[in-house]
């Protein structure tokens, strides 16, 4: 018998989620997609399939709602925001259950990571409403004694395509600067994650946005296709994998639409012997296996300095073990299932791979059986002794799977740290502070963590180098993110 949530999903009415949000309105959608529970392999809903059409209505609707929302004074944008997030904040306990029925989030990090994420970066960008300026341009020669002043403006209608692994997350970070700079947006979550989109799509109904402000069409990647090669749409905020990107981007480039992404990562995380073991090997477990490693900044290649490797070591292979594994609607639970079989197959397959290659497996390496057998479960894994060129270096698995390897000097970790296409994350533990600041300046990713991981503010500026992704969210880079600079320039002179 394996894991039943048949009272959850009655109690949740999740057979609700038949229909498309587009216009003020909902719509029946042509066709449904089947939604399974990855805690047990078991059909429990459907997810509406959007069509080409449902995108080109959205995004007609998204424009009259963008003018509508621009004819709103601040004010009442700001309370629609803030009533949505209240709303948010008020049912963040059903939200967090449809995250773990859809995606296999424990629901205590749904509710006291996710959930909160979405409705904090609600609340901070409704707050800066009132609070951004533009400059004032200081002017010399020909231009001196004239007036040169540049404003920030909405670009319109921004398409919003969203992951499955912490879905009302990104609607936070995305949806919210987006609103809050003027815009009106379409959102395409993944189709494996779409219900906690549609309750949004019900609360924003509830709040009192303006018809159009707020669109949701859910479907597969050919929702997304259509919409990122709508010519109505002005700019597009992706986040998910570098295959999908490359198409983001040729479908982008047909009207030459700005796009912002958000892609995956292969994070360094750096232990020096001087660190606070116990809380840089805590943070280090979970910064690999929260999730069950299914985040883009998972800090899934550990450096480890000589001295203090094997101490290190041990204390992993106690987390890996030992964390709480099992239905993630149980509140002790800290690992989940992997969110597909076709997810479940490709780490196990790296898994497999990895242990043919020579890597010795120190902890877990196998898919959970006995009463989770029918759920996509797998025991936190750790490999150590992998070849510096072995693909699971190199390539990101996405997966509860962490690298160990031992390092004696600065030159050579940052070396190793930096020999990765990706440059999303990185982490170093450390009490030298001088060595703290000095490699995190030389480690390339757009993000570093000091004695700590996963650490993202909504004040502070996220986003990767190198092949993770281009554009920011978190903070005023959020802002800017989502409006365009105008310039205007005043002749003074009668
Ligand atoms: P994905 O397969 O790339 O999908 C992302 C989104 O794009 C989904 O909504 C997907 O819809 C949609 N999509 C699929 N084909 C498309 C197309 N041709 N045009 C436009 N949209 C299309 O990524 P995922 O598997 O959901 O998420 C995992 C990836 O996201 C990982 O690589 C992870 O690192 C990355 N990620 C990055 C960040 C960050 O902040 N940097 C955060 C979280 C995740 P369907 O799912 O319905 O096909």
């Amino acid at each position: 018998m394996g894991i039943d949530h048949s009272s959850a999903l009655e109690a949740l009415d999740v057979g609700r989620f038949k229909r498309l949000y587009v216009g003020g309105e909902w719509r029946d959608a042509a066709d449904a997609l089947e939604v399974i529970d990855p805690s047990n392999g078991c059909a429990i809903g459907h997810t509406p399939m959007g069509t080409a059409s449902d995108v080109d209505d959205a995004v007609r609707a998204a424009r009259s709602g963008f003018l509508a929302w621009r004819k709103l004074s601040t004010n009442k944008r700001r309370a629609c925001i803030l009533k949505l997030t209240r709303l948010i904040e008020q049912n963040e306990k059903e939200l967090a259950k449809l995250e773990s029925l859809n995606m296999g989030m424990p629901a205590a990090v749904a509710r006291g990571f996710a959930i909160k994420a979405c409705y904090r970066n609600l609340d901070y960008f409704a707050s800066w409403m009132d609070k951004s300026y533009g400059d004032v341009v200081p002017l010399t020669g020909q231009f001196e004694g004239n007036l040169d002043y540049t404003r920030r403006e909405p670009y319109g209608v921004i398409a919003v395509i969203t992951p499955w692994n912490t879905p009302l997350l990104f609607v936070g970070s995305k949806v919210g600067p987006a609103l809050a700079a003027g815009n009106a947006v379409v959102l395409k979550p993944s189709e494996l994650a779409s219900w906690t989109s549609l309750r949004f799509a019900e609360l924003a109904a509830e709040a009192g946005f303006p018809p159009g402000v707020i669109n949701v069409v859910t479907g597969d990647g050919r929702v997304g296709e259509a919409l990122c090669e709508h010519p109505g749409v002005d700019k597009i905020s992706f986040t998910g994998g570098i295959d999908t990107a490359r198409h983001v981007m040729q479908a982008a480039a047909k009207n030459v639409t700005p796009i912002a992404l958000e892609l995956g990562g292969k994070s360094p995380n750096i232990i020096f012997d001087d660190a606070n073991i116990g809380k840089a090997t805590m943070g280090s477990a979970l910064g690999c296996f929260a999730l069950t490693g299914q985040a883009c900044a998972a800090a899934s290649r550990l450096f480890v300095q000589d001295k203090v490797y094997d101490e290190v070591l041990e204390q992993l292979k106690a987390f890996a073990t030992g964390f709480p594994l099992g239905d993630p609607m149980d509140r002790g639970t800290i690992i989940g299932p992997l969110v597909s079989e076709k997810q479940l197959e490709r780490v196990v397959g790296f898994i497999e791979r990895g242990k043919k290659s020579g890597a010795e497996v120190v902890a877990g390496g196998e898919r959970v059986d006995g009463e989770l057998a029918s759920g996509y479960f797998v025991r936190p894994t750790i490999f150590t002794g992998a070849d510096k060129g072995a693909e699971m270096l190199r390539e990101e698995i996405f997966g509860p799977v962490l690298n160990v390897q031992r390092f004696e000097k600065v030159d050579e970790v940052l070396e190793w740290a930096n020999d990765s296409s990706f440059g999303l994350a990185a982490g170093l533990w450390t009490r030298d502070v001088g060595r703290a600041h000095r490699v995190a300046h030389a480690l390339e990713a757009g993000v570093v963590w000091v004695n700590s991981w996963g650490s993202i503010p909504n004040s502070a500026p996220f986003g990767g180098y190198k092949q993770s992704g281009f554009g920011r969210e978190g903070g005023t880079a959020a802002l800017d993110e989502m409006s365009q600079v105008k310039n205007i320039y005043l002749d003074l002179k009668d």
